[in-house]
């Protein structure tokens, strides 16, 4: 598919905070649909989808242990959380009338798919969006480590992660007015430089595999799909 440039699969992460809104918490169903929308514009190009959806608009692990829980268990209703944003996704990509499949890196046979590589694999093939729940399925890691790992099994050409701003900056470019955005950047000198653009074993883990990261802005419309046919602003990890 020539629109689609080079990708023909890849990995689209999102933290759980792009699914609140303006509400603070949760999940705000205008919101989602419209973050549907632009998975559904880039699934009509043809690229096969993987989506990992964080859990800090209804659970952070840190939060938990901060005020005095274990942290694994924290951990675990963090991972829980993720699940009901998947959930919350996947009910909105079916009402665009695009087949998805939830898939939890922990068991929960009535609610979601176990993960199974091969099976991910092949749902994938057949144009089915995958939808990564549950992190890893292990504490004291994040689901940006849960979307690198995924996104290494499932072959994607690059992690697409969709924030608030247009790319990686030197500083908070929503504080300083003189922030600088980076065109490209290495993973080394986000991990020196503490940019911020995911955790440093997420960060590790795609250097290690040389799997790029592209860092763009999910609150402009259309621009999922305008990145991945190589339109607008973004910044590349590499
Ligand atoms: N989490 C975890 N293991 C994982 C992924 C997530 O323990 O592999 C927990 C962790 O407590 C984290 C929470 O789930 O705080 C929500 O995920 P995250 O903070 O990555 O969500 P985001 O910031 O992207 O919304």
């Amino acid at each position: 598919n020539p629109q689609a440039g080079k990708y023909s699969r890849v990995l689209l992460k999102i933290s759980g905070e792009a699914l609140m809104g303006d509400q603070g918490y949760g999940l705000h169903p205008p919101t989602v649909s419209r973050i549907a929308n632009e998975v559904k514009s880039v699934h009509d190009m043809g690229v096969e989808i993987c989506m990992v959806i964080g859990g800090g608009n209804i659970f952070r692990g840190l939060q938990g242990s901060a005020q005095g829980m274990e942290r694994a268990t924290a951990d675990y209703m963090g991972m829980l959380a993720t699940v009901m944003n998947a959930l919350g996704m996947q009910a909105a990509l079916e009402q665009l009338g695009i087949h998805t499949r939830v898939i939890s890196a922990i068991r929960m046979d009535e609610v979601a798919e176990p993960y199974i590589r091969r099976r991910a694999v092949r749902h994938l093939e057949k144009k089915r969006v995958c939808i990564f729940a549950a992190g890893t399925g292990n504490p004291y890691f994040t689901t940006d480590t849960a979307a690198t790992l995924r996104a290494n099994e499932m072959n994607c050409e690059a992690i697409f992660k969709g924030t608030k701003v247009d790319g990686v900056y030197d500083k908070d470019p929503k504080k300083h007015d003189d922030a600088k955005r980076y065109d490209t950047v290495t993973y080394d000198e986000v991990l020196q430089k503490h940019l911020g653009v995911m955790d440093a074993s997420a960060i590790a883990l795609a250097r290690d595999n040389d799997l790029p990261i592209i860092v763009f802005s999910l609150d402009e419309p259309g621009g999922f799909r305008g990145i991945l046919a190589g339109q607008g602003t973004y910044t590349r990890v590499h």
